[in-house]
């Protein structure tokens, strides 16, 4: 079966920002097809959630099936520091006792999956297994897909709207040549799952744990996911992890593990379930959010160093937003680029908010204790900063407060500037 020719929108890519967008515009009656070219449930690394996401999971109406899950849920975030030494855990509730404050370190098949599947129940038509090979164009103005179905064959699909959500693969932001990546944050990660490692209790059991390694030029990640399954993964500098290292994944991370004590702890004995695997993870963002018939949505706008875990939020938020330009777009017949890149500027504001805490991550002179010893007045704002509160809480005065501390980069993707660290 084949989809039919002309729809009001085409939304390539059925991850969680193609998925929240179809389902949010077909949810009001337009006529939408969503369009991936691997079959569901397919792999993706990604599994923390960020506390906000629970606003579009609400709208998408999917929150009762995220109650319903086996996803352990996440109270917390916690650093190591370089000597093994941890912080006190960042609570969510701390700063808000609304059931948001608790989100879910989620197995990327199934959450996906239902996602995508909502799109369907919506009555958005989705077909997998069927690749966009290119967005058709007449002038600057997007009309429709090429796309080629499983047995070859070759359609051309036409809609007044085509929200490229298409992940890394960033199908207009690189045919446009729109794609800007942050110099400084060149990274790579390697990674792997383990079943029956070592996890806190309680409260803690399902936080997400970030710690460094003693030379400080990488850190790991430790996520519990159901089954007794963690996912642990290590991200540096590509220059570091890459360059002159072993060419196999496997001997790198073991490499990095030994820098990683606490770590070392907890995985010692259990299982390694697969092996390790290997991924860019360039910060980058398009210079250009919408054009004329055209609109991106999660990575395949931008990606963010996943430090914070901030990638299915902003894919979901970004989902949610260009649906909503996009809705008002066909109550006023406004298809224009102004029109359907309405939300960019606040959507961008957030991005950079967050971005700003990546940098002081990585800015070797930024401690983020002494930072609060000095500011703290901000010690709730970080919490939100964390939550992913970046459309919901003003952080304006956190960020001021971390430039004074300490002057920290702005990342622009239209014209990229130089950090001073
Ligand atoms: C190392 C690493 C760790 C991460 N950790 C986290 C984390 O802990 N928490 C978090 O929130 N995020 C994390 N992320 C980021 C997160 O996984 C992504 O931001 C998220 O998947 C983006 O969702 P998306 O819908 O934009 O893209 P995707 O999930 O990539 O979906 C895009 C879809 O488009 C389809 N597609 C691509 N090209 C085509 C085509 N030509 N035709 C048809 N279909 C196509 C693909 O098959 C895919 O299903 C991490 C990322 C990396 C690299």
């Amino acid at each position: 079966m084949y989809p039919d020719t002309d729809y009001d929108v085409i939304v390539v890519g059925g991850g969680p920002a193609g998925s929240t967008a179809g389902a949010l515009l077909a949810d009001t009656g337009r006529k939408v097809l969503v369009i991936d070219r691997e079959k569901f449930p397919r792999f993706r690394v990604g599994e923390s959630l960020m506390p906000a996401t629970y606003w579009t999971l609400e709208r998408l109406g999917v929150l009762d099936k995220m109650k319903c899950s086996n996803f352990p849920n996440k109270h917390s975030v916690q650093f190591f520091a370089k000597n093994g030494d941890p912080a006190a855990p960042y609570y969510f509730s701390r700063v808000d006792q609304h059931e948001s404050s608790q989100t879910w370190q989620v197995n990327r098949l199934d959450f996906d999956h239902m996602l995508l599947k909502n799109a369907a129940a919506k009555n958005a038509d989705v077909f997998e297994e069927v690749r966009v090979h290119d967005v058709l164009f007449d002038g600057d103005r997007a009309f429709g897909i090429r796309a080629e179905f499983k047995n070859g064959v070759k359609k051309a699909i036409t809609a007044k709207v085509i929200v490229d959500a298409t992940g890394q693969s960033a199908i207009i932001a690189k045919k446009l040549k729109l794609r800007r990546t942050d110099p400084n944050l060149k990274h790579c990660a390697f990674f792997t799952r383990y079943r029956g490692a070592q996890r806190d209790t309680g409260i803690d059991a399902g936080a997400t744990l970030i710690m460094r390694t003693e030379t400080e030029k990488s850190w790991f990640w430790y996520i519990p996911q159901p089954n007794d399954v963690v996912s642990v993964g290590v991200v540096g500098p590509i220059n570091y992890l890459v360059k002159g290292r072993s060419n196999d994944p496997g001997a790198v991370f073991e490499e990095e593990l030994a820098l990683c004590k606490p770590l070392q702890k907890r995985v010692t004995g259990s299982e390694s379930l697969h092996q390790v695997r290997v991924l860019k993870d360039f910060t980058y963002a398009a210079k250009q959010i919408a054009g004329d018939g055209w609109v991106l949505a999660g990575d395949a706008f931008g990606f963010i160093d996943p430090i914070y875990s901030t990638g299915v939020f902003l894919a979901l938020k970004g989902g949610e937003l260009a649906a909503d330009s996009i809705i008002e777009g066909f109550e006023i017949n406004d298809f224009s680029a102004a029109q359907l890149g309405k939300h960019g500027p606040e959507f961008m504001e957030g991005i950079d908010a967050l971005r700003k805490l990546v940098y002081a991550f990585y800015a070797p002179s930024f401690s983020i204790a002494q930072f609060l010893k000095q500011f703290p007045e901000h010690q709730e704002n970080l919490v939100h900063l964390l939550i992913g509160n970046i459309y919901r809480h003003p952080v304006d005065g956190l960020l001021k407060a971390m430039d004074e501390y300490h002057k920290l980069p702005m990342y622009n993707p239209i014209g990229i500037d130089t950090p001073t660290r």
